[in-house]
Order: structure tokens, then C-alpha cells, then sequence
């Protein structure tokens, strides 16, 4: 079957130019990045954004009396803004930077849940979590006597929401769940699922590391009560990252880590805390890396992000399509509603073996379980292959990942 080609935008096209490690050889061939699920590549704006900050602007916040210091202040607390914008919060206290998803969750874990949740109550995740999003919340059950109760997911990838519904009881403190799926791609009911928390009393925490990249996200109209993100997965710095939290909540958890920049005032009999988020910010923060991170949601709102979603889907569909015209390959998440994200099986070759291969023609893609341990038991699988996409990718890219499964199948005997 010919699987025909989509018509991407020009402009979407173009912006490839934009990310300079792109052009440069794999193994002496076109890279072909389809490993945007682990991280993505950072534009030129990007790029310069942080360099500038250490030729022009370098000094440290908060402290100084200096023309420097304010500058480097004035910069960090403008980045402040453009998250809260970017997340439409509704002040830009309620964002905290973080380093990523994982210190934002265990942010939450520590600084709320050690001291809001006892024994017997119940911390909700889904089999579809990330570990950053498990393990937290064992430390928390352990040390609080809390239960943890999971929501399954179908055989398709999408969670059951009839068992969530009857998981949902007055004992549920709080449901913690990704907006995406990082394993399967699958788009979880957010909204839905954070009102029916909510209605028995539960706090929401929404796992947006899959997310913030490839569609708009309104943290007031999913109603959330705390949203996550890693600037590394939105073409942002490593290192970086932001925890969203209701201002009333926030205001009222108590902090993890003490040092510089977190108090009010300090004796050795005793220490008053600074206002939020400040409280939650100890130490000098990664400033460079902050500045970056809000030229990357420039550089993501000036693209558009309904322009990204529809090329990615019109790319995603193409993929799907043509993934499944090759003999023996399998798609494992098939729900409705996905995101730039495409796993699967290819007969029985174990997808290490695959990533390896198609490596060697200069494809990344990855393989293995994607931090969902919990999610590739219950699909019994020990691992798949994962293909992820962009603003940067085209059909090219599909074709190539296609020609090399052939390729593969080929040199494993299976073509
Ligand atoms: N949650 C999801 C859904 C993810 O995909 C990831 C990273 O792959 C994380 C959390 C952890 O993100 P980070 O390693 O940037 O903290």
C-alpha cells in the first residue's frame, strides 16, 4: 500500500535551519532526530539567549546593589513572567523554578505531601507514569502511612476511566498523572479527570513533561492544582524547569531546602521564611539556564503552538500509516487521541537491536522502557522502540525510519 505523504506548512518546513545541530553528519550521514521525547535540539535563539547572558549580563540576583545584579534580576524575574504567561497561571508567584519534572514532583512530594497526607489516605497515579512520578509519592506512602492505588490503562494505552471512577473516593488526597504519555504518546482527559479529583476533595498534580511542547496548556482551565514541565523537552536548556502551584497552596507548603535567598530573616535561634516563590528557591539558581528557558517559549509562541500541533499530527499520522504497511510491525498505543509519539515492535527483535541498527544510518530513536517499568509489565513487554517528533521533523525523516526498519529486517532475516 502507498502511504501518501502529507503536505506540511513551508514555514514549519524552514524553521529545520533554525536548530544548528542538525546539520551536522551522523556517522557520515543526515542526523535523522526522532529521540524528541528524551530531549529536544535547541534552536539558534536558544543558544545565543544563554551565551548572551554570560557575555552581557552575568551577575548574581537578589543580592546586589549593582547596575549587573539588578540587570541579571530584572532578566530572571521577566522569565518568571513568560512561564506564567506561557502556563497562563494567574500570577507569577505560582511559578517555582525548578531543574526539571522530576525535582518539580519531588518538590510536591516534600514540601506538600510529607506534611498534608496520613495514614490511610490515598495518592492516585495512573500505569501510565513516568518513575519521577511513582517514586516520589513511595517516599511520601512510606514515610506517611499513605496508600497508593493505580489506575489501570486499557490494552489500547488509554486509562480506564470507569476503574477511575471507582478508585475516587473521599480517602483520595491527591491524583498524580502525566498530561501525556512519554511511553505510548497517549493524551489523558486531563480536564475530566481533575474535576472528578477534585469533586471528592483530591489535589491534582499534572505531569506536563510530554506535553507543554506540542499543545497549549491552560493551567486554570484544567483546573490543576500543580502542573509540571522540563525546559529540555521545549527546546530549552537541561537542567531547568518549572513547578506551577495554586498561589493559596503554595503559600501555605513548607520549604525543602534552606540556604541563601529563601529567608526573611536568620539567627541561630530560628529562621522566618521569604514570601513564595522565593521560598522555594534556595541558593543561585541556574540564571542563565532560567533566561534560556524563556527564549524557548519565545522561540515556541512565536512558531505557534497550534502550528506545532498540526504539523506533528499530520507527521504522526503519516508515520503511523506508514509503520503499520511494514509486515510485522506492531504500534503499541492506539488510543484516539496522541502526541508526536509513535512506539511499536518490529517482529521479534528486541528494539535495542533496532535503535542500534537504525543508528548506524544515523537515526536516533530510542529504546527501552522509557522509564514506565510499571507500564511495559503490564503490556508485558520488556521494551519498545520509540520514534518522536518535532517542530523540526518532516516526511523525510519518517522515510528514512522506514527504510531502515527495512534494513533491519533484512539483516535479522525477517524482510
Ligand atoms: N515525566 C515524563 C512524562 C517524562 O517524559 C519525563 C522525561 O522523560 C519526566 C517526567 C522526567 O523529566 P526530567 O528528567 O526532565 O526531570
Amino acid at each position: 500500500m502507498t502511504v501518501v505523504a502529507p503536505e506540511l506548512s513551508p514555514a514549519m518546513l524552514a524553521r529545520q535551519a533554525e536548530f544548528p545541530i542538525l546539520k551536522q553528519p551522523i556517522r557520515g550521514q543526515r542526523l535523522v532526530y526522532l529521540d524528541n521525547g528524551a530531549t529536544t535540539q535547541k534552536p539558534q535563539v536558544v543558544i545565543d539567549a544563554e551565551r548572551d547572558f554570560y557575555e552581557r549580563s552575568n551577575a548574581n540576583i537578589h543580592r546586589g546593589v549593582h547596575w549587573l545584579s539588578q540587570h541579571a534580576t530584572d532578566l530572571y524575574d521577566q522569565a518568571r513572567v513568560t512561564v506564567q504567561k506561557f502556563l497562563h497561571a494567574a500570577r507569577p508567584e505560582e511559578i517555582v523554578f525548578t531543574r526539571g519534572t522530576t525535582e518539580a514532583i519531588n518538590m510536591v512530594a516534600y514540601c506538600w505531601g510529607m506534611s498534608n497526607l496520613k495514614q490511610g489516605d490515598e495518592i492516585l497515579l495512573t500505569e501510565l507514569e513516568h518513575h519521577s512520578n511513582i517514586v516520589p509519592w513511595q517516599f511520601v506512602a512510606q514515610h506517611t502511612g499513605a496508600l497508593i492505588k493505580v489506575v489501570p490503562v486499557l490494552d489500547s494505552g488509554e486509562l480506564d476511566l470507569t476503574a477511575f471512577q471507582a478508585l475516587l473516593s473521599e480517602r483520595t488526597r491527591l491524583l498524580a498523572m502525566n498530561h501525556v504519555s512519554n511511553a505510548l504518546g497517549t493524551v489523558n482527559p486531563i480536564q475530566a479527570m481533575t474535576r472528578a479529583a477534585q469533586a471528592v476533595g483530591a489535589k491534582v498534580l499534572i505531569d506536563g513533561a510530554q506535553a507543554v511542547a506540542h499543545a497549549v496548556v491552560d493551567v486554570q482551565a484544567i483546573g490543576c492544582d500543580f502542573y509540571v514541565f522540563s525546559a529540555h523537552k521545549l527546546y530549552g536548556p537541561t537542567g531547568m524547569g518549572a513547578l506551577y502551584a495554586r498561589y493559596d497552596i503554595l503559600d501555605g507548603m513548607v520549604p525543602w531546602m534552606g540556604g541563601g535567598d529563601m529567608i526573611q530573616t536568620v539567627s541561630f535561634e530560628g529562621s522566618t521564611y521569604a514570601p513564595v516563590p522565593q521560598r522555594f528557591e534556595a541558593g543561585t539558581p541556574n540564571i542563565a539556564g532560567t533566561i534560556a528557558m524563556a527564549a524557548a517559549i519565545d522561540y515556541v509562541q512565536e512558531v505557534g503552538l497550534e502550528a506545532i500541533a498540526q504539523h506533528e499530527h499530520d507527521l504522526l499520522t503519516y508515520a503511523t500509516a506508514a509503520l503499520l504497511d511494514i509486515k510485522g510491525l506492531r504500534i503499541i498505543g492506539t488510543g484516539p487521541h496522541k502526541a508526536a509519539i509513535a512506539s511499536f515492535m518490529l517482529d521479534d527483535i528486541h528494539p535495542h537491536d533496532l535503535g542500534t541498527i537504525l543508528d548506524m544510518d544515523g537515526i536516533a530513536i530510542r529504546a527501552g522502557h522509557h522509564c514506565a517499568m510499571p507500564l511495559m509489565t503490564r503490556l508485558g513487554l520488556p521494551a519498545t522502540a520509540r520514534a518522536s517528533f518535532a517542530l523540526y521533523n518532516n516526511t523525510a525523516d519518517v522515510d528514512a525510519l522506514v527504510a531502515g526498519i527495512y534494513k533491519a529486517k533484512k539483516l535479522f532475516g525477517v524482510g
